[in-house]
């Protein structure tokens, strides 16, 4: 079930395959980093590869639109799908490796095994996709464990999915490090996104207001961080350039509570907001 093109990296549809060619590559202590992906890759994937190669000396890209994490009405068939352009992507920088199961090879029928959260999955995202976490965690505790990295690489893009993919290693002792990567954003300062190629031309010109509001919000809690009306105006920002806003709130970075008053802890600010029918996310440090 390998595939193979004259030049670019094997293709894998199977556990079985990927572990068998892994296998071979582990030979002589070499190291392996995973960066796990839904595909329709950009620039800030190919980041996550570039830090795969300074921490490893083999990087396998999984390619994955995980249905489990997408609710009933989510956008789980309107996903882009480029699995070609991809895979042309990774051959240009030395990927060998992709691993691209169906939904089949990762649910087989009679799969019934889920993961219960705490911690950094509460509240931000859960509140609107209740969902969405658990069907991360097990997806990508599949994913470690079929390929069983020294090193795996998430965005700081998907913040809080970050803090729950570190708790989940830590907490069922999975032999991997979790490495954090900084997000690549456009000119304008919108973060790389898949979900970006849904934004029409006026949308993506007001797309760029949700970097600009949380760059000023975090501006003025630094300037005063007990300034927290800033919150309230951030949001009515949004809310007349156009976005529905799910949530923009400053939480403690380390664990994603709310925060302690007088707490000089690391603050992250995170936002979710609509534009249209296309939800997107951000964060910055505050
Ligand atoms: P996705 O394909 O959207 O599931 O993302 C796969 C990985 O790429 C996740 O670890 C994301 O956090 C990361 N990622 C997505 N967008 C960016 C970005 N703009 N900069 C850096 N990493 C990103």
């Amino acid at each position: 079930m390998t595939e193979r093109g004259t030049t670019g990296p094997q293709i894998h549809r199977t556990v079985a395959d990927l572990r068998r060619a892994l296998a071979a590559e582990r030979t002589g202590g070499r190291r392996i980093a995973l960066v796990p992906t839904m595909g329709a890759l950009h620039e800030g994937h190919l980041s996550l590869v570039r830090k795969g190669f300074a921490l490893a000396d083999a990087v396998v890209v999984s390619i994955f639109v995980n249905p489990t994490q997408f609710a009933p009405h989510e956008d789980f068939d309107a996903y882009p799908r480029t699995e070609a352009s991809d895979v042309d992507k990774l051959a240009a920088f030395g990927v060998g490796h992709v691993f691209a199961p169906s939904a089949r090879e990762m649910y087989p029928d009679g799969f019934c095994t889920a993961v219960s959260l705490g911690g950094p999955a509460l509240g931000l995202e859960t509140d609107f996709r209740p969902h969405f976490f658990s069907g991360v965690a097990v997806v990508v505790a599949k994913l470690l464990l079929a390929v069983l990295p020294d090193v795996a690489v998430f965005g700081e893009k998907d913040y809080q999915q970050l803090l729950v993919i570190r708790q989940l290693v830590r907490d069922l002792n999975m032999p991997v490090e979790i490495v954090g990567a900084p997000t690549l954003r456009e000119t304008d300062g919108l973060a790389m996104s898949s979900r970006n190629a849904y934004l029409d031309p006026q949308a993506r010109r007001t797309a760029a207001t949700l970097y600009a509001t949380l760059a000023d919000t975090a501006a003025r809690l630094a300037a005063d961080p007990g300034d927290l009306a800033a919150l309230d105006d951030g949001c009515r920002r949004l809310e007349q350039a156009g976005f529905r806003v799910d949530y923009l709130a400053l939480r403690d970075a380390a664990t994603l509570a709310p925060l302690e008053a007088a707490s000089d802890r690391p603050r992250r600010l995170l936002v979710a907001a609509w534009l249209g029918q296309t939800r997107l996310i951000d964060n910055i440090p505050a």
